[in-house]
């Protein structure tokens, strides 16, 4: 029922229907345990043949809830938080790939994947290759192997900005028999949800604009329920084949739709744990509330100042989709024809020094390690975020050495682009 409300209203109310004379606000449910009047009952929920809550690391209510009011703006079957974006991406992986395995990843992405993609799955035994996303659909096939499980890409990239042309890489996938996971962080499910293109599951760096107050880091994972396990067996046993550690359980056999997610949770949380908190999981509940208004805002802002940047004498180049012109306008007009997001990209003209300069002279925007919060922030990806990345490795991922990334907050946009102002005649 609740997938037929629109997004405003499943940002506000989805998730927690309270009963006669409980609380109107999803309590926080602060308790590790979960007290049952037998042993029976407890054994039944740790054989997965009932549901129910027993131990906080699998699940929790607090976390449950805001998980689902998630699930309902993606238009997916069900979700589960992680303690971060980081984990949301590291067990969507995980979840079908094991050492031997190999996937294939668009080299736009967060600087933070790229690493665990490139660097620290490999030592697991997983490896990843990086495509030009831009790339014809016959160019990125070729890098699909018999021992590939799975397409990665963002809806728009962070911090490039460049959009994903969700319905070919989904074409891809599926013509390759595996599954499409997209990192729909920046765009959120106000202004792109995936799973209408073809993507089979979606996870977030909730620490963004799902969160928006820059208090709580967490991830998502989404699943559509769309992904057919069993027409593919040979290539995903863990989903297909029994589970020793739970009696001979088949995932795909016994919870249908549900079972990449339930696998993510009995098996990836389980022996994993890196769940978050339930007081974190009710932080960020209250930003879902203002979700559909602050992205708004975001994407208007964001549109008034890069139209600004981009006539101003003293920038020589600005990204942005929402520009007409731009690389990926329209892109963007397919799949965002709402609004992107509110991150922009650009350079100055003049050298290194002179981007240090003028970021260190702006007043209301701060220089911070975080994007898309409620306050204008800005960042130098080359010095900061990415500088493990050689010169080389930061043009692949998108990221110009002179790029300057900001955030666009919800302030008065004339108070931004004041200050934008005088930072830049300092220079
Ligand atoms: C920030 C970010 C991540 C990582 O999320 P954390 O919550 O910082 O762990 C992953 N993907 C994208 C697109 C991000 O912007």
């Amino acid at each position: 029922m609740e997938k037929k409300l629109s997004k405003e209203t499943l940002c506000v109310q989805a998730g927690w229907t309270p009963k006669n004379g409980e609380p109107r606000v999803v309590p926080i449910y602060q308790s590790t345990t979960f007290k049952y009047d037998d042993s029976d009952q407890m054994a039944r929920l740790f054989d997965l043949k009932d549901t129910g809550y027993f131990y906080t690391r699998l699940q929790n209510p607090t976390n449950d809830a805001v998980a689902s009011k998630i699930a309902a703006l993606e238009g997916g079957v069900g979700a589960i938080l992680t303690s971060s974006g980081q984990t949301a991406n590291f067990y969507a992986i995980l979840n079908i790939c094991e050492a031997g395995d190999h996937f294939v990843c668009s080299s736009t992405i967060y600087g933070g994947t790229f690493n665990l993609f490139g660097v620290t799955l490999k030592k697991m035994g997983i490896e990843c290759t990086f495509i030009d996303a831009d790339a014809p659909e016959e160019e990125i096939e070729k890098a699909f192997r018999p021992n590939t499980k799975c397409l990665f890409g963002e809806t728009i990239s962070n911090p490039g900005i460049n959009v994903l042309d969700i319905e070919k890489f989904a074409r891809i996938a599926h013509k390759h028999g595996v599954p499409l996971i997209v990192d729909n962080t920046f765009a959120t499910p106000i202004n792109c949800r995936p799973f209408e293109w073809g993507a089979d599951i979606v996870t977030h760096s909730t620490t963004k604009y799902m969160d928006g107050h820059a208090t709580s880091v967490g991830g998502v994972i989404v699943d559509s329920g769309n992904f057919d396990w069993m027409a593919h067996a040979d290539k995903f046993p863990g989903l297909t084949t029994p589970d020793e550690s739970y009696h001979g359980l088949t995932y795909a056999k016994a919870f249908g739709k549900m079972a990449y997610i339930t696998k993510a949770t009995a098996q990836l949380m389980r022996d994993l744990g890196a769940i978050p908190s339930p007081m974190n999981a009710f932080l960020l509940n209250l930003g879902l509330e203002t979700l559909h208004l602050r992205v708004a805002r975001h994407c208007a802002n964001a549109q008034k100042v890069a139209e600004w940047l981009e006539v101003n004498p003293k920038v020589k180049w600005v990204h942005y989709c929402g520009l007409k012109g731009n690389k990926y306008y329209e892109l963007a007009q397919k799949y965002l024809p709402n609004g992107s997001c509110g991150v922009i990209a650009f350079g100055l003209k003049g050298t290194r020094e002179d981007a240090v300069k003028f970021m260190d002279s702006l007043k209301l925007a701060c220089i911070v390690t975080h994007v898309a919060d409620a306050r204008t922030c800005v960042l130098h990806p080359a010095s900061h975020t990415h500088r493990q990345l050689s010169d080389e490795q930061l043009i692949e991922a998108g990221v110009a050495p002179d790029l300057i990334r900001l955030s666009v907050g919800i302030e008065n946009v004339d108070d931004i682009i004041t200050d934008l102002e005088q930072a830049l005649q300092n220079i």
